[in-house]
């Protein structure tokens, strides 16, 4: 399976998408917004593939000057075997470019090479598709050079740009970018890709699906080895929490910043034991950690309502501060010092 096919649950956006192929009006950018491991840059890249695919289907009448058939027909489906098709699956179509931070961020460097490649014509694509992924991770610098590239589209070019926190883009580019939502996918939807697409068994990924915030990316990362352990060891932690000293929070802190992949998680982990507990204080019963329900009720009786939404801000506070690329360390002491 290809193209759009193979993406699941963002139906909104890839209807949104076709209709841009079948009406011929592409626009110069696009930003793709939504949470991480959902789909976004898959999706710009069967984008690629649909608008270019040159399969036998193509219209005799529409030449190299529009999309084959396959796109004209309202399924936007590419062949996934015609040489286009191929070179894009393979990364090596010399019109679709991909971008990506290196390291933490995106530099200037990398804009200023996308645009001495955009200044030539496209080598054989009908639509040259430049996709910037996490570009709410470009610095200053290389959001000004980019810009440049919105303010003067260059012919034949569409630039995709994708975004968890559109908010830490330039309002500039936001401006200049039709926007298309991807939302978190169900846990039935995530179940289902594991299951089928990754071989795990329906329980593990029943598990996984109740815990990933609806984001594939997220759901594979808890499927490692050793995720479920170090799930435990975390809510253990949560549990006497307020019983910590200063010094073992710290450690607790070092711990979580050793082990950047799973940083988010733990942020996660944090905020959602938390509300949890504020479920417990109303009489709720929709937690998020259903195993652990007698230890939440248990701890929500040694705090306050105010105190568990003053750790909700403080988490919050420091996710955005995370992703504007704060001192890690400064940020995750202050968190342990701060979180009742
Ligand atoms: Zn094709």
């Amino acid at each position: 399976m290809s193209g759009f096919a193979s993406i699941i649950g963002q139906l909104h956006a890839i209807g949104a998408l076709t209709r841009l192929i079948d009406n011929h009006r592409i626009p110069n950018a696009l930003l793709f917004t939504g949470i991480r491991g959902i789909g976004k840059r898959t999706t710009a890249v069967a984008f690629a593939s649909a608008y270019n695919c040159v399969s036998d289907t193509q219209s005799p009448s529409s030449g190299n000057n529009g999309p084959s058939t396959a796109c004209i027909d309202g399924r936007a489906t590419p062949c996934g075997s015609c040489s286009s098709c191929k070179k894009i699956e393979n990364g090596q179509h010399p019109d679709v470019i991909l971008i990506r931070p290196e390291k933490s961020e995106i530099v200037i460097d990398q804009i200023r090479r996308l645009l001495q490649i955009l200044a030539m014509k496209p080598y054989e694509a009908r639509l040259r598709v430049a996709i910037v992924t996490q570009a709410d991770q470009m610095n200053s610098f290389a959001g000004n050079a980019l810009l440049k590239i919105l303010e003067e589209p260059p012919d034949k070019t569409l630039l995709i740009l994708t975004a968890e926190q559109p908010s830490n883009l330039l309002p500039t580019i936001v401006s200049r970018c039709q926007q298309l939502r991807f939302r978190p996918l169900s846990r039935s939807e995530i179940a289902d890709i594991l299951t089928r697409q990754h071989g795990i068994h329906a329980n593990q990924a029943a598990t996984i699906a109740s815990l990933c915030g609806g984001s594939v990316g997220k759901a594979l990362e808890m499927n490692d080895p050793g995720w479920l352990e170090w799930r435990d060891w975390m809510l253990d932690t949560l549990c006497c929490w307020d019983r910590l000293t200063v010094n073992v929070r710290l450690g607790i802190g070092e711990k979580l910043l050793a082990s950047p992949t799973k940083l988010d998680q733990a942020l996660d982990m944090l905020a959602y034991w938390r509300r949890d507990m504020l479920m417990a204080k109303f009489g709720k019963t929709t937690f998020i950690y259903p195993d652990k329900v007698n230890l939440i009720i248990q701890a929500a009786t040694r705090y306050t309502v105010s105190d568990l939404i003053a750790c909700l801000e403080e988490i919050h506070r420091m996710r955005h501060y995370l992703s504007a690329r704060g001192n890690p360390k400064l940020l995750m002491d202050n968190l342990m010092l701060k979180l009742a």
